[in-house]
């Protein structure tokens, strides 16, 4: 520890986390991974805390705790070895961050991961904030589908309302669909149902917000999805300038909202009226920011250490038109074909079993004009 106690001091009023601290991240995968090169860069020590043995973080950070996020002896000891704590992951116990809080500066905080991690909270949020959203109902059994399906008209998806990621967790829930089916196939969980948006594009926002509640967005970028899993985002998003600015409004007021500190991620609806709908938030870096780490002044990974050690923000301007694609499962045996190519900039995650779907790396491709 180089900084004192988990005291933070009026807005902005607290001491930067300087360059040389230990910066302790929750979850193991690939996002604590880049960064955790990014910290390093910036000459800070990461520290990951995550279950797994070998995850992609831990092979590049200064030091890992293997040890379940219920494990408080754990926490306790993680807790004293660090200065500032963030997260990659976001289902990570809300109680192993209350607990990490009395000890340490934790961000972002309980609030924003509370929200994040429920369907159910999240699209509270978006109406305590009036921020439009897919309609949607409350499902506590098979019971409620039927007149929640007849009230929200059209196709359904029922998801649940925790754990659910890359389109896992959720079923297509139509009239004549069975409702114990459904219930069935999400694994009987309380969920959420959702009506299906029939939209133009899906977009996201990723943003950085400091401790003294400065904000700096990148722009928007255009997601592609296929079975529900991120299959490619185009940076800038092909939408009108007053949409971008929506866009980034919509973002902002989340993140004051949920008093974030480090990154706060939206995923979105664009309609085809225009209109923008809020899908999803993550409070930590995100998929679809990953082109920043080629393609803009400053990268999403750079700027959550920034935000959460309490640095100046970095400019999140654009460098060139850029074009994330993940490498899911064995695509990522792809990486001769990908490094043929000059203007791609090719990222492997370390990850030694490449199961279908799983994301095992990314490829950015830097656009040249008629691209
Ligand atoms: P999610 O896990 O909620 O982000 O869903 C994964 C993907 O499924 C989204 O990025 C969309 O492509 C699609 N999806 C989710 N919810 C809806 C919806 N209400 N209407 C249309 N497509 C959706």
């Amino acid at each position: 520890m180089t900084a004192g106690g988990a005291a933070e001091g009026a807005a902005g009023g607290a001491a930067p986390v300087p360059p040389g601290a230990a910066i302790g991240i929750l979850g193991g995968g690939q996002l604590g991974r880049m960064l955790a090169l990014a910290a390093a860069r910036l000459g800070y020590r990461a520290h990951v805390f995550c279950p797994e043995r070998g995850a992609p973080a831990a092979q590049v950070a200064a030091a890992a705790t293997c040890a379940d996020y219920g494990d408080e002896a754990a926490l306790d000891r993680f807790a004293g070895a660090v200065d500032v704590v963030t997260l990659e992951f976001e289902n990570v116990p809300v109680a192993a961050l209350e607990r990490l809080a009395r000890r340490v500066p934790v961000r972002p905080g309980a609030r924003a991961l509370a929200a994040a991690q429920d369907r159910l909270a999240e699209k509270k949020t978006m109406a305590a904030l009036d921020i439009p959203a897919a309609p949607w109902a409350r499902i506590d059994g098979p019971a409620d589908l039927a007149p929640a399906r007849a009230r929200l008209g059209g196709d359904c998806l029922l998801k649940t309302r925790r754990l659910g990621y890359d389109g896992k967790g959720q079923a297509r829930f139509a009239a004549a669909d069975d409702p114990e089916a459904a219930w069935r196939a999400v694994g009987a969980a309380p969920s959420i149902l959702e009506a299906r948006v029939d939209f133009a594009r899906e977009i996201s926002v990723v943003l950085a917000r400091g401790p003294d509640g400065r904000t700096a967005a990148w722009d928007a970028a255009e997601n592609r999805h296929e079975n529900g899993i991120l299959r490619t985002s185009l940076a800038p998003a092909r939408i009108d300038a007053g949409a971008a600015r929506r866009a980034r409004a919509i973002a902002e007021r989340i993140a004051e909202y949920l008093e974030v500190v480090g990154l706060l991620a939206v995923e979105m609806f664009a309609a085809r009226d225009g209109g923008l709908l809020v899908n999803e938030i993550a409070p930590r870096p995100h998929n679809s920011g990953h082109w920043t780490l080629d393609a803009s002044v400053t990268s999403q990974f750079e700027q959550a250490a920034r935000a959460v050690c309490g640095l100046p923000l970095g400019s999140p301007r654009r460098l060139a038109r850029a074009e994330m694609r993940n490498l899911l499962g064995a695509e990522a045996g792809e990486w001769r074909e990908r490094l043929a190519d000059p203007d791609a900039k090719l990222h492997l995650y370390g990850k030694a079993e490449a199961r279908p779907g799983r994301k095992m790396g990314h490829v950015t491709r830097l656009l040249r004009d008629g691209d």
